[in-house]
């Protein structure tokens, strides 16, 4: 029932939304290692893609940095989720750097892939977007020349390949489902012998996240997608939902963000959050909404999430003191 004269609006809550395991690990991996060495503790890139995120850290005694050199030889540094060239943990070593590996498990386990693939004499094609930390840490695995880049069907149907090589393809973790079944029919037609992944490597968030916005999207006026614009889950969101049937959506990263005026004539908001984004910003947007509207809130979800993932074991032993 509206409250006071504010007029009514059903919000439809995405589920699930917002942190993943590998997110949640490595800002605990963060928050630990500040609590066990003190601060500062450096960490090489944004820990996870979410400014909300980062700047907590930072009060924390957390300092960000793009490179190892800005990293002084007697402090810790964590390496971010979206994982690292292997020059990066080399390079520390030889510093002899104490650094702990944020890299979330799902990538590491692409990162095996792509070893074992190369091991085995292929050449790989890793389905990604340039530029993204997670294809520059993956493509970091091994030597150059080795990795082929591919970021859309059309480079699948042309890309040059080297030739009389076997063939593997890999992916980001956080890529769009469905441009990328597009992506790998291409590549299935172009080399029908090319080795895939085992299991997806797309992660199980990733899916699930775009599951839910898809079960929500064509019920909704306006998608919210709460996240950040360097986030590739969160894009994929906005994608995912637009393609869906909701006729626009928006990305926020605060509650403050959010344009009320979207909101006036729309009777059905969707809202969901990317990996990086933490529940407060969802509650943000909600508290926003509500100078507003009076809200009438369904959760639809669409898979329980009970995965986690253990912290590096120099973290889960007592420290000595
Ligand atoms: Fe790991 Fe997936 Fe979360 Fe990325 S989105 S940190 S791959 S669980």
């Amino acid at each position: 029932p509206p409250v006071g004269n504010l007029p009514s609006l059903k919000i439809l809550l995405a589920g699930p939304r917002g942190f993943c395991a590998g997110v949640d690990r490595a800002i605990k991996i963060v928050e630990e290692a500040i609590r066990r060495y003190g601060a500062p503790v450096y960490v090489r890139h944004e820990i996870v893609h979410n400014r909300f995120v980062v700047e907590s850290l930072e009060r924390q005694g957390a300092v960000f940095v793009e490179e190892l050199d800005e990293v002084p030889d007697d402090a810790p540094v964590v390496f971010s989720a979206h994982g690292v060239p292997k020059a990066v943990p080399a390079e520390a070593s030889r510093r002899k750097l104490f650094y702990l590996d944020a890299t979330c498990p799902l990538v590491s386990k692409v990162h095996r892939e792509a070893e074992q693939h190369f091991a085995r004499g292929r050449h790989m094609l890793l389905i990604g977007h340039a530029g993204h930390p997670e294809v520059v840490g993956t493509m970091g695995q091994l030597p150059e020349g080795t990795v082929t880049l591919i970021e859309d069907a059309a480079q699948a149907r042309t890309a040059p390949v080297p030739s009389g090589l076997p063939l593997a393809f890999i992916t980001q973790t956080t890529l769009s489902v469905d441009d990328t079944a597009d992506i790998v029919a291409a590549l299935r037609e172009r080399f029908p012998d090319i080795h895939a992944p085992a299991k997806e490597d797309i992660c199980y968030a990733t899916t699930n996240r775009q599951a839910a916005v898809k079960a929500i999207a064509n019920r909704a006026d306006l998608m919210v997608v709460v996240g950040a614009p360097n986030s590739s889950n969160s894009l994929r969101l906005v994608e995912v939902a637009e393609r869906a049937g909701c006729p626009r959506a928006v990305m926020v990263q605060r509650g403050r963000d959010l344009d009320l005026s979207l909101a006036e004539g729309v009777s059905t908001i969707g809202i969901t959050a990317g990996a990086s984004a933490p529940e407060v910003l969802v509650e943000e947007v909600l508290t926003r909404l509500r100078e507003r509207f009076s809200l009438l809130i369904e959760e639809v979800v669409v898979a329980e999430e009970t995965i986690t993932f253990k912290l590096p074991a120099a973290l889960v032993t007592e420290p000595a003191r």
